[in-house]
């Protein structure tokens, strides 16, 4: 069987994790997290990064940080994970959903301004399979209506709009090194604060509602209690298996873009022919290989596929259901319909991709699909 991920290991991981646990200190923002944030903050340019235990936890903390009050309204697509609404239910937010557009799963900057209202506090883009939603747009509008952005950058890691890096255009951003990630560390996740106005109290909120990391940097003599907060840091186990990572980030990188130009050639003739369409780069946006992704003509050929790729042993999936008509949030919709959300839902199908994926596997694949699709 060709699983749909693999977790690829660089190598260091359990060699730092070794160091972490021998330098004495293990709980949270050590040696590692000062490393991972550094490489972040350099490489990308992202104003603050604090690690966290997962992306769930880093939009958690930036429901918090924006003081979401219950009845805010927060805008985000319908085609997403939970997460990304569920972080803003918790704090008593109404959400809002917009649909897709035409081209991909992203958020239709045309459908936004509509939705905004008195009572608008945020808008959530998603950057899905890690190319940009349309982020000229989503903060012009942010502007002109005084919202928060936050780019829900979980699967956008290296991945540019306009050359600027995804996650530094919106005031937060938050990422995930979940292991179906392309940089992992099991669970794991990181908030970037590109508004200098909310760094500190971001460092408050992610330790407890306390002062200790500016007491830690020498800032103030005595730490205590001094807002709401949660416990959203990770431990430097995980911040060492991060950075072993990290430090592959180019050829991990390299590998999945090589593997899905590979899969963009192989199925560029049948896709045509089978009314099958594959995932476009809009101009101004990069691919960082996050996904390889198939749009079905409908919900039955997409059924056919995935049953078919099955049996000749290769695991493809399909995605989200969109969360307006999940069994949580059905009763509380009040909007219209969204067809293109819903559209994806249908029709969407993953392929496997991993770094460990062999060319001759996905040569397997695409034979396989080129077959199923033309009969
Ligand atoms: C993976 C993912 C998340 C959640 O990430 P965790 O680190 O597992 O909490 C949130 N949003 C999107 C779009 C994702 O793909």
């Amino acid at each position: 069987m060709i699983p749909f991920n693999k977790p690829f290991l660089s190598g260091k991981e359990l060699e730092y994790i070794r160091d972490a646990v021998n330098s004495g200190k293990i709980s949270g923002d050590g040696i590692f997290a000062q490393k991972c944030h550094r490489f972040f903050e350099e490489k990308y340019g992202f104003k603050k990064c604090l690690l966290t235990t997962s992306c769930t936890d880093a939009l958690e903390m930036a429901a918090l940080l924006i003081n979401i009050q219950p009845g805010d309204e927060v805008i985000m697509p319908s085609y997403t994970f939970v997460s990304t609404a569920n972080a803003f239910v918790l704090r008593g937010a109404a959400i809002v959903f917009a649909d897709s557009s035409e081209d991909s799963p992203n958020l239709d900057v045309n459908a936004i301004e509509a939705l905004i209202t008195p009572k608008t506090k945020a808008i959530v883009p998603v950057h899905y399979a890690g190319m940009a939603c349309q982020m000229d747009k989503i903060m012009d509008l942010a502007n002109k209506y005084s919202l928060w952005v936050i780019e829900d950058a979980a699967q956008a890691i290296d991945s540019f709009y306009k050359d600027k890096p995804l996650g530094s255009i919106g005031h937060l951003a938050a990422f995930s090194f979940h292991e179906t990630k392309n940089i992992i560390s099991g669970e794991g996740g990181m908030l970037v604060v590109n508004d200098p106005a909310l760094i500190e109290r971001a460092e408050i909120i992610r330790e407890k509602g306390t002062n200790r990391s500016a007491f830690f940097r020498g800032d103030v003599n005595k730490y205590g209690w001094v807002d709401i907060g949660s416990s959203f840091l990770p431990s430097e186990i995980i911040a060492a298996f991060l950075y072993a990572q990290l430090e592959q980030l180019e050829d991990i990188q390299k590998r999945r873009n090589y593997l899905w130009q590979r899969y963009w050639t192989g199925l560029e003739k049948i896709a045509c022919a089978s009314g099958v369409r594959l995932p476009k780069t809009i101009e101004g946006t990069t691919n960082n290989a996050h996904m390889f992704y198939l749009v079905c003509k409908d919900l039955q050929q997409r059924t056919t596929l995935l049953k078919l790729l099955k049996e000749a042993g290769v695991l493809a999936v399909f995605h989200y259901l969109s969360l307006h008509s999940s069994e949580f949030f059905k009763h509380k919709y009040k909007g219209g319909e969204l067809y293109w959300s819903d559209f994806y839902t249908d029709r969407l199908v993953r392929l496997p991709l991993y770094y460990e994926l062999t060319n001759t596997d996905q040569d397997y694949i695409i034979d396989n699909i080129i077959n199923i699709l033309s009969h």
